[in-house]
């Protein structure tokens, strides 16, 4: 018995829930649900499920650590290739060590976690063979705290002048994880600011990654365009990794 079928059904149901939920929030707040993307992160879940999940019309997936991520990557883009569906983009969401540039950026579409000059720099570097430039998103810390990643607010126009200084990157916009004592709300409202004086400078950094399982209707009340979720979608994971 693979169970496949009740791993379908249960992708469809918890898809189905998430877009409610987003629709109520989004109403709640007076926005229109298509400025959302809804990432779904699959980190620890297999490449069925990300093709699954492009089956039922998912088309932004996103990782946390490289080497799981490369892998999947692959393994999907020749399954969506042989199944005849559109290929899925790829947001690498998780800590980036400089290391690790010059295979993120082989089949990553949008990293959200550049968080300084340095990064930046190896990641303009790596990227420079690409077709296309690499767009990328500041991560911002809303508090400071360098635990989680994330540029402190002091940070965030020097690092997006090394970004825009790239010409294999594009600069984007921003993302957050908000801090655990912080109520999201007020890490999320944060960020919006942090986003909107970035825009001023940048026009075209529109992005603004907020939003986990626990807190996309706080983001979506301050101003999220790009949601990423994981255990709502596809199941709480194992702890510890
Ligand atoms: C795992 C992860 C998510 C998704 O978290 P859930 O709580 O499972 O929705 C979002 N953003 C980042 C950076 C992550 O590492």
């Amino acid at each position: 018995m693979t169970g496949t079928g009740t791993r379908a059904a249960e992708l469809a149901a918890n898809l189905a829930t998430v877009r409610s939920r987003i629709e109520a929030a989004c109403t709640a707040a007076g926005r229109d649900p298509a400025e959302l993307t809804l990432i779904a992160v699959t980190k620890t879940y297999p490449a069925a499920d990300v093709l699954e999940l492009a089956r039922l019309g998912v088309r932004d997936v996103g990782e946390n650590r490289d080497q799981e991520a490369s892998a999947k990557a692959a393994e999907v883009a020749s399954a969506v290739a042989a199944h005849g569906l559109e290929p899925v983009r790829w947001h690498f969401v998780g800590r980036l060590q400089r290391n690790k540039c010059r295979s993120v950026v082989r089949y990553a579409d949008l990293v959200h976690s550049v968080d300084s000059v340095r990064l930046a720099a190896a990641l303009g570097a790596a990227a420079a063979g690409r077709d296309r430039p690499l767009g990328v998103l500041i991560q911002v810390s809303v508090d400071g705290d360098p635990a989680r990643g994330g540029a402190p607010l002091s940070e965030v126009d020097r690092v997006a002048d090394e970004i825009a200084a790239q010409p294999s990157l594009r600069l984007r916009g921003v993302m957050t994880v908000a801090p655990m004592p912080w109520r999201p709300g007020d890490a999320f409202a944060r960020l919006a600011g942090v986003a909107e004086a970035l825009r001023a400078r940048y026009p075209g950094a529109t992005v603004v990654s907020a939003g986990m399982s626990g807190d996309f209707a706080e983001a979506i009340a301050h101003g999220a365009t790009h949601l990423r979720i994981g255990s709502a979608l596809l199941g709480n994971r194992a702890p510890l990794r």
